[in-house]
């Protein structure tokens, strides 16, 4: 028998997961929140996955974080700021030598959670599929994408990749996953707040060209300056490319905050600039959009952590 996926959070990537896992005969288990989740989810009976328009029912069998039963594999499909939370009230249930599979985005919530859980194997993800929720236990599949998984501390890569393979999930063994997190980061920190304080979308940051740049030169100091060259290499250009091919969409913080969710600003942006300041460099433009995004949450009512 095939070691148990325990999926943390069925929100858009845990569904994403847990049913391609479970359509390829995988054993899988969500973990909810607390006994009023599991209640609404067992009411609903099932995950619905639409994809390419059609929606397909997965009856993943769930527990809340309480239950005994000992976790080998866990996914943590939760947003960056409840992970540690949420993994701590699981720390009695993982077995020895369990692994920990981080899907968040940006940084700091992956060493937060290796750090609560030395025991374990930490692997972290970077993702670039795209999901979203349209009702509760229902996420649409909206964009096809890749996932690469590392261990900074461990090349070698796990058996369990086959699994991923059988599940059709594209994915890729990297040995330099902090490069591309890292990457990924200052990706975000160059498009993602201008297009919340600009109100606008990707491609509304083709009239602020100067700025951009400007945000890219320390975002790429930064990245020298912590050790990751090769994450700043040819960083402004790249950011021009994914405005100009991501034009039509609006960012991920712009869709957050139109709707009135909670961002991940802590380990994106907030987390670019307190590593500066760690490593004493003044990035003032860095900090300026920093503030001035907190002060935008603020007046709308929106956490800025
Ligand atoms: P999401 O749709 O908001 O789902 C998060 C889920 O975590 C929710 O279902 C929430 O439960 C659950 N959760 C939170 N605390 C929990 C706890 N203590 N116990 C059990 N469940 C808990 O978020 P998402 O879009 O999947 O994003 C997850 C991470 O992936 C983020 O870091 C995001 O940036 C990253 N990511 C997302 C995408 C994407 O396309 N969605 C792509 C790449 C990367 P409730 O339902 O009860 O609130």
């Amino acid at each position: 028998m095939s070691t148990t996926w325990h999926v943390l959070g069925a929100g858009s990537l845990g569904t994403l997961w847990a049913t391609r896992l479970a359509r390829a005969g995988m054993p899988v288990k969500l973990i909810l929140r607390d006994a009023a989740r599991l209640q609404a989810y067992e009411t609903a009976g099932a995950l619905t996955l639409v994809e390419h328009g059609a929606a397909h029912q997965y009856a993943v069998p769930a527990e809340t974080p309480d239950a005994h039963q000992p976790i080998n594999r866990l996914l943590v499909a939760c947003k960056a700021y409840d992970a540690q939370k949420a993994v701590a009230q699981l720390l009695p249930r993982l077995a020895p030598g369990a692994e920990i599979i981080l899907l968040q985005n940006g940084l700091g919530s992956q060493d937060a959670v290796a750090a609560l859980a030395p025991q374990a194997r930490c692997i972290y993800a970077s993702s670039t599929e795209g999901a979203f929720r349209d009702g509760d236990w229902r996420v649409v599949f909206a964009g096809h994408g890749f996932t690469w998984l590392g261990d900074a501390g461990h090349p070698v890569a796990p058996v369990w990749l086959d699994d991923l393979s059988a599940a059709g999930i594209p994915h890729e063994w990297s040995t330099n996953i902090l490069t591309r997190l890292w990457r990924k980061l200052a990706l975000n920190c160059a498009i993602n707040p201008l297009t919340v304080l600009h109100d606008c979308r990707n491609g509304g940051l083709q009239a602020h060209r100067c700025e951009v740049a400007t945000l890219c030169g320390e975002l790429a100091e930064l990245l020298e300056r912590c050790g990751q060259p090769a994450a700043a290499e040819n960083l402004t250009q790249e950011v021009e490319r994914v405005i100009q091919a991501t034009a039509a969409n609006y960012s991920s913080m712009h869709q957050d905050v139109a709707s009135q969710r909670r961002t991940e600003i802590s380990y994106l942006l907030g987390y670019a600039c307190k590593v500066a300041a760690r490593h004493q460099v003044n990035l003032p433009h860095l900090n300026q959009l920093q503030q001035r995004l907190i002060s935008h949450l603020h007046s709308l009512g929106l956490p800025s952590d």
